[in-house]
């Protein structure tokens, strides 16, 4: 039976990338977190010193900048030109810059054939602000991961801190509620909930809960797929 595509959306910190990990883990799947696809742009943009303001710019230069992921073990490298970039993508400017190139369509339309070519085959968990809704509408399993933005602003700045990035946690907040906005309101495919994703609202959860839940849905869509009972037990 052909592996299933689950993607994951929703926006900033509300745990996506550590649910989709641990969820890919657990079902032998490929993790792909498509945003530090935009961070991986952006940082190459700003080593080039391309003003991120500047769209014809920052489409031109995005054609020609080279990503690569590299599976090592559990871990996901991206490498743009050759050079490791996976250290520095949480950095603030990084964050800064990506969410504002992601708003070009030129950059969009680069990331969109290369997250299709990693997954479209299945076996992928991909999580990001448009996976159920452009990059994969035909997913077989949708979430969309909300939680309170107090709550998002409080786990962004606690897992800055544990990277040794300086955070303040107000401003961290503000940060994140900002990126949102202009996620939800771009043109091209905005943050939004795909009529079909199951919400997962993980204000009162924790990860493992998040996982649990999602565990649970995937395994019906197996089932379903399959015509006979699942395998939870074994997913677990
Ligand atoms: O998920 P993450 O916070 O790393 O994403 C960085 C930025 O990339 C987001 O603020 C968003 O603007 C952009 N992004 C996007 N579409 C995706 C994933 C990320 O526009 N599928």
């Amino acid at each position: 039976m052909r592996k299933l595509i689950i993607a994951i959306d929703g926006p900033a910190a509300a745990g996506k990338s550590s649910a989709a990990k641990n969820l890919a883990k657990r079902l032998g799947y490929l993790y792909l977190d498509s945003g530090a696809l935009y961070r991986a742009i952006a940082w190459k943009l700003l080593q080039e010193g391309i003003n991120p303001e500047s769209q014809a710019e920052v489409e031109a230069a995005a054609q020609s900048i080279e990503i690569e992921l590299r599976l090592k073990g559990e871990q996901t490298e991206i490498w743009v030109q050759q050079v490791e970039a996976t250290p520095s993508l949480r950095q603030p400017e990084v964050t800064r810059t990506s969410s504002i190139i992601s708003t070009y369509p030129g950059v969009r339309k680069k990331l969109l054939s290369i997250q299709r070519s990693i997954g479209s085959g299945g076996g992928v968990v991909m999580e990001g602000r448009d996976i159920g809704t452009v990059v994969f509408p035909e997913a077989d399993v949708k979430f969309y991961l909300d939680a309170t933005t107090p709550v998002r602003g409080l786990r962004r700045h606690k897992e800055m801190e544990l990277k040794g990035i300086p955070s303040d946690l107000e401003k961290t907040t503000r940060e994140i509620e900002e990126r949102d906005l202009k996620d939800r309101q771009r043109h091209v495919a905005p943050l939004k909930k795909s009529e079909d994703a199951i919400v997962i609202d993980s204000t009162p959860l924790n990860l493992e809960e998040v996982i649990l839940c999602m565990l649970q849905e995937v395994e019906k869509k197996l089932a379903a797929k399959q015509g006979g009972t699942g395998h939870i037990k074994k997913l677990k």
